[in-house]
């Protein structure tokens, strides 16, 4: 048994635990003494307090109560209101998974409700917010987590075992080093390697979906191990960030995945589709879907500032990037106090219809990893309200002229803030009720923002939770999920909005309405993301305004009549936020490392940083490893 459960047992009345084992960095009792699981005299209150570690007490399997009964004794607590729609039991773990569509109303004034449900059925009750809008996906991956209980226990316990079996490797002195796997003075290919004498840990690891160079991290690197990787950080979805996961469990690793649940689910989803998208260009994709299962099986979720360690030497908290849903920046403590690293990966330092800008408070910190996609000197973005003015008066005068606004968007982030943005002003009257059409993976990226509406901005959180008005469940919102449907709105509708992949139209269905559309001048198109060199979508932007579409072997030349827009948007930080968040870290740090941009932003920025904070800054190139302590 491990020392530190050794600790804790002196503190513990001897006969009353039956069993002691790790969940990640938590560490689980069990007991079969019904008063002591029911009213342990704060006893294990103290030993949190005193090891400053989670440790949880559950009743020993043997004395829960039978699972039909149970189940039973708990429809009968909980209240109708709460639209309770599954309820999971998980025997070995002694914990009963209740899905609720208002888990407030499950838990109950102060968790009364859950404490009734301790105390009649001796279960541990875990309520999961069933979302508004059903996600198959979501219902997959908790599938994936229940059917594979038993493994991910003994996965669980293992990894407490490499938090707190002490050091592997001899400890002689104490550094840190970042090595560049990629990520290095170019957009994308992010992928950070840390080492301490004790540690090694991935932050990132992507996949360059725009293009067969460079397309994935240097894992060829003499430093990086794969059977010596502790553990891997994943800070938000995008695939620039998190392609590569289901590669390393391809080639053996068994470690854990860090990341918000959020992330897990919008990542699995894209990755998934990436190999959909592979295949039917005929590729073979580099993982399958069962290498993204094996993800999902060892990812453990954090929700933002959760504390936990992920090695003996580094301490990993997420906090808020405002990047994208559950979009996170890694904050790392190590070596008990030798230092503090923030990376920020994309960051927005300000607030949007959906998110809160990124956080700026930290116990500490000493080296920030800083990202410079829109570094450069001359990278500034109209403010956001501009940009949301302008897009409404587009849509405005379009609706006008009885004419449709197609939007090609990414399936995540811009698309679910155009959804608030559009329902916010029928809610308001300042647009007549019209339609949004929302096709395929869009449609499905919103249902899992509505399975965590606790990570959205504090008017959208309100609005949900206190007015009982989920802006995407407005009536104005239709799912487009076939070519049938398509055709209908294309042919047989009115004025309306249509948000559809891909956002450069490059393949996917927005392809496909602007075939239809671009003749008719009523019509409006809006660019709202990048457009990246060579796609369809910055032809149109260049000024090209006849297309030859392929259909088969048809070949058909399209006049691009509709008017064509360009909204100023990103999700990421811009020159002057970057700077403003750089003034707001709080406290200062001393060193600044600038990556993720292209090489001239990198360096723009890192010599202003340097200027205007009197602070050393670093802007390191691919395979080079910076030595931060
Ligand atoms: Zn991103």
């Amino acid at each position: 048994m491990s020392e530190i459960i050794n600790e804790i047992m002196k503190h513990l009345p001897k006969d009353k635990i039956s069993d002691a084992c790790f969940e990640g960095a938590n560490i689980v009792l069990y007991t079969k003494s019904k008063e002591f699981f029911l009213n342990n005299n704060g006893i294990i209150k103290k030993i949190v307090d005193d090891i400053k570690k989670r440790v949880e007490l559950r009743p020993d399997p043997a004395i829960t109560k039978d699972i039909e009964k149970a189940e039973k004794e708990i429809k009968s607590i909980l209240p109708d209101e709460a639209g309770v729609k599954n309820i999971i039991f998980d025997p070995q773990r002694s914990r009963v998974i209740i899905e609720a569509e208002k888990p407030g109303l499950a838990i109950g004034k102060q968790g009364a409700l859950l404490r009734d449900i301790r105390t009649k059925t001796l279960w541990v009750p875990l309520i999961r917010r069933t979302p508004a809008i059903r996600s198959e996906l979501i219902e997959n991956i908790r599938a994936v987590l229940y059917q594979n209980s038993d493994y991910r226990r003994k996965f669980l316990d293992k990894v407490g075992h490499r938090v707190y079996d002490g050091w592997l490797r001899e400890k002689k002195h104490e550094w840190i080093r970042v090595s560049y796997l990629g990520g290095g003075r170019q957009v994308g290919r992010s992928a950070l390697f840390l080492q301490t004498p004790e540690s090694r840990v991935l932050m990132d690891c992507r996949v360059n979906v725009a293009s067969d160079e460079e397309a994935y991290p240097l894992l060829e690197a003499p430093e990086f191990n794969i059977n010596e990787l502790d553990a891997v950080i994943i800070t938000h979805a995008h695939l620039d960030h998190s392609g590569f996961v289901p590669y390393l469990f391809k080639y053996g690793y068994r470690g854990p995945v860090y990341c918000t649940a959020p992330t897990r689910d919008v990542m699995s989803l894209l990755l998934l589709d990436y190999i959909k998208i592979m295949r039917s260009e005929r590729r073979d994709p580099i993982f399958t879907s069962d290498d993204v299962r094996e993800m999902v099986k060892h990812t453990i979720c954090l929700d933002y500032e959760e504390v936990t360690d992920i090695t003996p030497d580094v301490r990993l908290t997420l906090y808020n990037s405002g990047h994208m849903l559950g979009a996170a920046m890694a904050h790392l403590h190590i070596g008990n106090g030798l230092h503090n690293i923030l990376y920020t990966a994309d960051l927005k330092y300000a607030r949007t219809q959906l998110l809160e800008a990124a956080h700026t408070e930290f116990p500490r910190l000493e080296t920030l990893i800083i990202e410079a996609t829109y570094g450069g000197k001359d990278n500034i973005m109209p403010p956001q309200k501009e940009a949301d003015e302008y897009l409404k008066t587009i849509i405005a005068e379009t609706v006008k002229r009885r004419g449709k606004v197609l939007i090609p968007t990414l399936g995540s982030g811009r698309a679910q803030e155009i959804m608030v943005m559009v329902e916010g002003m029928v809610r308001r009257g300042e647009l007549e009720e019209i339609p949004v059409y929302i096709d395929g993976m869009v449609w499905d990226i919103t249902a899992i923002h509505t399975a965590y509406p606790e990570y959205l901005n504090s008017s959208v959180r309100k609005a949900i939770f206190h007015r009982d008005q989920n802006p995407f469940l407005s009536p104005i919102f239709h799912r487009v999920g076939s070519k049938k449907e398509r055709k209908q709105v294309i042919e047989e509708v009115g004025p309306c909005v249509i948000l559809a992949t891909s956002g450069m139209l490059v393949g996917g269905p927005s392809v496909e309405y602007l075939r239809e559309l671009a003749e008719n001048p009523k019509n409006s198109l809006v660019f709202s993301c990048y457009q990246g060199e060579g796609s369809l979508g910055r032809r149109i932007q260049q000024g090209e305004r006849e297309i030859l579409f392929r259909d088969g072997m048809k070949e058909e030349l399209t006049k691009i009549n509709m008017e064509v827009h360009k909204l100023e948007i990103t999700n990421h930080s811009d020159r002057k936020q970057l700077m403003n968040f750089v003034h707001k870290c709080s406290p200062r740090p001393k060193k600044v490392i600038v990556n993720h941009g292209e090489n001239s932003r990198c360096l723009d920025l890192a010599s202003s940083i340097h200027k205007q904070f009197r602070v050393e800054t670093i802007a390191p190139r691919n395979l080079e490893a910076v030595r931060i302590k």
